[in-house]
């Protein structure tokens, strides 16, 4: 099975138990408490709610999803792990008061085991630590062992963001062996071993920005599986990046950078997380711009613009001469366009907004690129420099950090503080906002193209699409 396969088997398997196909949603969700479209239930969540009459009780998407800010945010992850991207496809299935934990654990145990043919053997349960009626549901209706069921206590309990419908939930691991980590199920064991592949949400309560529950008017379903996820278990892969959605990315980064790709976690990865991280940008970028986000300075413009410079920027130190985003942003759409028409359609106002922030990008980054690597070559980044590199050259201080890290080189990071606290009295002196000592671009970049340019993006997002 490949990823077209799984979405479509996916998508009959609930078309046929009853359920109404819904095209994914834009990444940029209706909801005004959250950045991005951070699971399949997002834009579901009136129905959730209460507040919209939903026009049928059963649904199944394959959702767009974005977990790079917020209280999903994977973007640190991405790279060092197996699983994570921040950009995903989220197939799941929904019932607003329809039918509960009785319907929504067979029909997943179901389709893992007979449609996708997963070794029950492999496979592990949570549940949460108060949830006695799920565990007894998986041990009745589908018989699993009751030594395959752990309990956990935040773990299983999924909340849409810091307000929203929320629930306990259980979730599907699959076992991917002994040489992956430590054992014991997924409650004790190591996470990459146990891999998260399915989240069932038991929908109960409404979560109000003072912290207390209140009940919803009917509790409901939301589940969430990766595709990326469960393509490589059906593929026989280690990790998300070396199936037919993401290996075409993985060896453009490796062409346009000259590296081999080891397939190493860990300590000792190398240049693998970097090639991890460009694939995986590629597609963020390629998605946000697809859907109307451009690079601006603040919210998910910004998001934006720190992914297509942290792109730029692993690219070139893995050893990239020319332009890489372009090439990337190709593949992508060579990969995703017949599944993402937009993607397809958008193409080239894409690549245009991609290379241009690019170019931008990177010739500051040639003038700021010296004094890092001398910093690093001498075994320390002090604060000011880090300032410098953040204010002047636009190197984001996150980025700066990982770059340290991974050579073992430590950053002043409190001198990095200070400079930006007294860069910030200046402008409070000065009479202008923080937001530009937050979030610069470099002083050429403003020079050139004035700060109105950069806080488009809200206009954009009215018109849904690119400018
Ligand atoms: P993890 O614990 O591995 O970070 P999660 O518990 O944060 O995952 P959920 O919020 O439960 O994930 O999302 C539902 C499903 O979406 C997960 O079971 C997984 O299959 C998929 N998923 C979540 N985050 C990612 C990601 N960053 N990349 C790819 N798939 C993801
Ligand atoms: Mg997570
Ligand atoms: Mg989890
Ligand atoms: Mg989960």
């Amino acid at each position: 099975m490949d990823s077209n396969d799984l979405r479509r088997a996916f998508r009959e398997y609930f078309v046929e138990r009853g359920h109404v196909p819904v095209p994914s949603a834009s990444l940029v969700p209706h909801d005004p408490t959250l950045l991005f479209t951070v699971a399949g239930m997002v834009p579901f969540k009136p129905y959730f709610l209460g507040e919209e009459v939903p026009p049928y009780r059963r649904a199944t998407s394959i959702q767009k999803c974005m977990r790079a800010g917020g209280k999903h945010n994977d973007l640190d992850q991405v790279g060092t792990t197996a699983r994570h991207l921040t950009f995903f496809e989220m197939l799941g299935n929904f019932s607003f008061g329809d039918y509960f934990k009785e319907g929504a654990i067979p029909y997943a145990w179901g389709l893992v085991t007979e449609v996708l043919g997963l070794d029950p053997d492999r496979l592990w349960i949570t549940v949460h630590t108060s949830d006695d009626e799920a565990e007894r549901i998986w041990i009745e209706a589908c018989g699993v062992r009751p030594e395959r069921i752990q309990r956990l206590d935040e773990d299983n309990w999924w909340q849409m963001g810091e307000t929203g419908p929320c629930g306990p939930c259980s979730e599907i691991y699959y076992d991917k062996g002994e040489s992956y980590g430590a054992g014991g199920g997924p409650a004790v064991g190591s996470d990459e071993r146990f891999l998260e592949i399915w989240n069932l949400v038991f929908m109960q309560y409404d979560r109000h920005p003072d912290g207390s529950l209140t009940p919803l008017p009917a509790p409901c379903i939301d589940t969430g599986a990766g595709l990326e996820r469960i393509v490589p278990v059906l593929q026989g892969h280690d990790s998300v990046f070396e199936t037919d959605l993401m290996w075409p990315l993985m060896e453009e980064a490796q062409s346009l950078t000259g590296r081999r790709y080891g397939g190493r976690f860990g300590a000792d990865a190398g240049g693998d997380v970097g090639l991890r991280i460009m694939a995986d940008h590629a597609r963020a970028t390629t998605f946000l711009l697809a859907d109307g986000v451009v690079p601006t300075n603040e919210g998910r413009g910004y998001v934006l613009r720190r992914i297509i410079r942290r792109l730029v920027a692993r690219a070139q130190l893995l050893g990239a001469k020319g332009p890489v985003v372009e090439p990337m942003v190709r593949m992508t759409a060579a990969v995703m366009g017949e599944a993402y028409p937009e993607v397809a359609r958008e193409l080239e106002t894409i690549v245009q907004h991609a290379a241009r922030e690019e170019e931008r990008f990177a010739a500051t980054l040639a003038l700021g690129r010296p004094l890092l690597d001398a910093a690093l070559e001498g075994g320390s980044v002090p604060g000011a420099l880090a300032f410098k590199l953040h204010d002047t050259y636009g190197l984001p201080i996150e980025l700066t950090m990982e770059l340290a890290a991974e050579r073992g080189v430590s950053v002043d990071r409190a001198g990095f503080e200070e400079a930006m606290a007294a860069q910030r009295e200046r402008a409070r002196q000065a009479g202008l906002g923080t937001e530009a000592v937050e979030h610069p671009v470099s002083a050429e970049v403003l020079r050139e193209h004035g700060r109105s340019e950069f806080t488009g993006y809200e206009a954009t997002e009215d018109e849904g699409r690119l400018l």
